[in-house]
């Protein structure tokens, strides 16, 4: 099997395998600025997707923009998220460098798109592919590729429940028990036979704290400042993480508000119930939230409230975060909670390293608290060793990460036999 490593090799962003000269795995956007998108010409049989986020789908819409209407395989919630996000991107971007496919791409995938469940083997581009559950988000997958002679299994990003219970905690029995690992969707359990594995590496370097630790020092922070009058804003990625954060909310009888992306994702995540770990539980946290549509000032009515508002943007990049942070930051009782890692360059880091940050063109003082948690939808270095293990036997390659050749060499004086391609290598497996 011949693999060529287009993008997230050595790097986070712009994913893409290309395997024997048909079969593409992934077409992702690189975020900076400029954007940055997978290196080459490439005019794929079929294209497989692993799942729903910028850096694995984004630049899918570009592939259709010449004569090639190659399929385009992915599971349901992967393609509406794939839709989602061009047309965010046309938006925010469209006509510009920015954006590399136009409307008519975009309209163009729903006419190539085939979906698939985890564990029901299709073909693409002559290989036999089978998804399983990656735990990451909802539709996420592990791509398992056979061409006959050798099969691969490429992670895409994954997360598996607390390794210690060996990702297979039994499902919650009441509402507000924790459940082992993310709300939104089971941890990965799967591992399947391969001949090599193409493995993400994005936290080889974290411990991340336990998950349930994470959530009861959120929720009694939260409920302090509820309790002392102050407002909660809590940034949050529209994809998984605002619907995580719901349902953290809801497990624990806080009302919140969901403003921006994230109410359209919900809705959607709703529709397939079977990739939510438990669509009742989804279910209450819809009712336990009020979803904000932004008419008539609500936002700063909202925002003068002791509430919780879970709003886009994560890294206070844009939408309505906007308005919410400096309506909330003058005050020292209110609080900001980030939910996550926070990017350098972004408005949220600047935030938490000097209390202050420019904020749509305008200076912004912060005096409300600052706080951070982290609600990762990645394994850790305990989870992505727990995974590895079952395959100590087998070749490891090692991309999505910001040191994926020292993880290789550590992985390597620890047993395995790990390597680290670089971007634009052809591997023979
Ligand atoms: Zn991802």
């Amino acid at each position: 099997m011949k693999l060529q490593f287009l993008g997230g090799a050595g790097e986070v962003g712009r994913s893409a395998i290309l395997v024997n000269d048909a079969l593409l795995l992934d077409f992702g956007i690189k975020t900076d600025d400029p954007p940055q998108y997978p290196v080459g010409r490439v005019s794929p049989d079929a294209v497989v997707a692993s799942h729903g986020h910028l850096d694995h789908v984004g630049a899918i819409p570009a592939l259709l923009s010449g004569e090639d209407r190659p399929p385009i395989h992915w599971t349901p919630p992967t393609y509406e998220l794939a839709m989602t996000l061009a047309r965010d991107t046309l938006k925010l971007h469209g006509g510009t460098l920015q954006c590399p496919f136009t409307e008519e791409d975009r309209r163009r995938v729903s006419e190539v798109s085939e979906t698939h469940g985890y564990r029901e083997p299709f073909t693409a581009a002559g290989h036999e592919v089978t998804f399983y559950n990656a735990g990451h988000i909802p539709g996420s997958a592990h791509v398992r590729v056979d061409d006959g002679e050798t099969t691969l299994l490429y992670t895409g990003d994954f997360y598996i429940d607390d390794p210690d219970s060996g990702g297979r905690t039994p499902p919650s029995s009441s509402p507000g028990d924790f459940p082992g690992g993310q709300r939104l969707v089971s941890g990965s359990s799967a591992r399947p036979d391969a001949d090599v594995v193409l493995a993400e590496s994005t936290y080889a370097d974290v411990s991340h704290e336990p998950r349930s630790a994470v959530e009861s020092r959120f929720v009694e922070s939260v409920r302090t400042t509820l309790w002392e009058g102050g407002t909660v804003v809590v940034p949050a990625f529209a994809i998984g993480r605002t619907q995580e954060l719901m349902l953290v909310c809801a497990a624990h009888d806080i009302d919140c508000y969901v403003d921006g992306m994230g109410t359209e994702v919900t809705r959607m995540f709703r529709r397939y119930p079977a990739f939510l770990r438990d669509a009742d539980a989804m279910s209450r946290a819809k009712s336990n939230a009020r979803f904000v549509t932004g008419r008539d000032g609500q936002r700063k009515r909202i925002a003068a409230e002791p509430t919780v508002i879970i709003t886009t943007a994560g890294m206070l990049s844009g939408g309505p975060a906007m308005t919410y942070v400096p309506e909330i930051c003058a005050n020292p009782v209110n609080k900001l909670c980030f939910s996550g890692y926070q990017v350098e360059g972004t408005p949220g880091r600047e935030i938490i390293e000097t209390k202050s940050a420019e904020i749509d063109g305008r200076h912004v003082q912060v005096s409300a608290q600052v706080e951070q948690y982290d609600f990762s939808a990645h394994a850790d270095r305990e989870g992505l060793e727990a995974f590895l293990d079952s395959y100590k036997d087998v070749p490891l390659l090692i991309n999505h990460g910001d040191r994926c050749e020292a993880f290789a060499a550590e992985l390597t004086s620890e047993g395995f036999e790990a390597t680290a391609p670089e971007i634009g290598s052809t591997v023979d497996v």
